[in-house]
């Protein structure tokens, strides 16, 4: 089977899977999800990102039920799916009711798994770097609950593919840099140090964030969660984004103007290398079953 839906519960192909024209995901963006890498047949921190679909849920009082349940379809799904690099998205939505803006009292919320090939982002991109453009950041003071309100997000990447760019980067008065439309940002300085902006309610807190800073410490590299003004945007001898999809991605022009030489810079290479490497690690650990592992991480949880 190609791509694959599991839609409460049901496992099906993907063009077969229909949800009603009054699902609150639909009419108001009320649900969450999450969006997860599957590489050689299995999915990378997916403990990580159901704890994450978790939080999300919680934060906007949508019962998630058992993670165990979404860990064992989402599996069933790849299975189905035979894909080896996929892209597994998760979501969840308040459910089906008519359109009045408070939680409606008796609703089951609509769960939702797709299971897509993925693309993987052009590797002449990876070597040469790619361009990102700075704008305002729009978005509301939750930007940590990984929402299905992403207008602004889709507004600024539209804006910045009309430029020419790959990303757009955001600009909030008076916090300074806080992310991309859909990666984070990180800055290696002219001494050295990596930094991103701090975890917290103006971004969303990558998985890919946690990996890369793991694997800089690891690499003897200094890490730092600091506020990024624009300034040191222009000043950086690196930049780079990290995501799910987009891994580690050097950034060579920022607006108009070049990045150090305008080249990958050797931290960002040095970090893109390791960060496949703990990717090779973690999805084949040696001597151990990762599904176990995961399962039993989830299940422990749950206790
Ligand atoms: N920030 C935003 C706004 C995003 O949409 C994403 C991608 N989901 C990220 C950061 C990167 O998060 P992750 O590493 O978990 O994919």
């Amino acid at each position: 089977m190609p791509d694959i839906a599991v839609l409460n519960g049901r496992l099906m192909p993907l063009s077969k899977a229909r949800v009603h024209v009054e699902d609150r995901g639909y009419t108001f963006g009320d649900g969450v999800y999450e969006v997860v890498r599957v590489y050689d047949g299995r999915p990378f921190m997916f403990l990580e990102h159901l704890r994450r679909f978790e939080r999300s849920a919680e934060a906007i009082q949508l019962p998630l039920g058992s993670p165990v349940r979404w860990e064992r379809l989402s599996r069933r799904a790849i299975e189905a799916s035979r894909y080896s690099e996929a892209k597994l998205y998760l979501q969840l939505t308040r459910g089906v009711a008519p359109r009045e803006h408070p939680f409606p009292a008796h609703v089951r919320p609509t769960m939702l798994m797709t299971v897509r090939q993925v693309t993987p982002v052009d590797e002449k991109l990876r070597r040469r770097g790619v361009r990102v453009v700075t704008m305002p950041d729009l978005r509301w003071g939750r930007c940590d609950i990984k929402s299905l309100n992403l207008l602004p997000n889709v507004l600024a990447k539209q804006s910045a593919k009309q430029r020419g760019a790959y990303e757009a980067i955001l600009i909030r008065p008076g916090l300074g840099v806080t992310e991309g439309a859909s990666s984070n940002l990180f800055v290696v300085t002219r001494q050295g140090a990596v930094i991103t902006p701090p975890a917290g309610p103006a971004i969303l807190s990558g998985i890919t964030r946690d990996a890369v800073m793991i694997v800089a410490r690891e690499e003897g590299l200094a890490v730092a969660e600091a506020a990024v003004s624009p300034e040191q945007l222009i000043d950086a001898a690196e930049l780079f984004l990290s995501g799910t999809l987009t891994e580690v991605l050097p950034v060579t022009r920022c607006d108009d103007r070049i990045v150090g030489t305008g080249r990958p810079g050797p931290v960002t290479m040095q970090l893109a290398g390791a960060l496949r490497r703990w990717i090779g690690r973690h999805v084949h650990p040696p001597g151990r079953d990762h599904q176990a592992r995961v399962t039993t991480s989830v299940r422990a949880k749950r206790r």
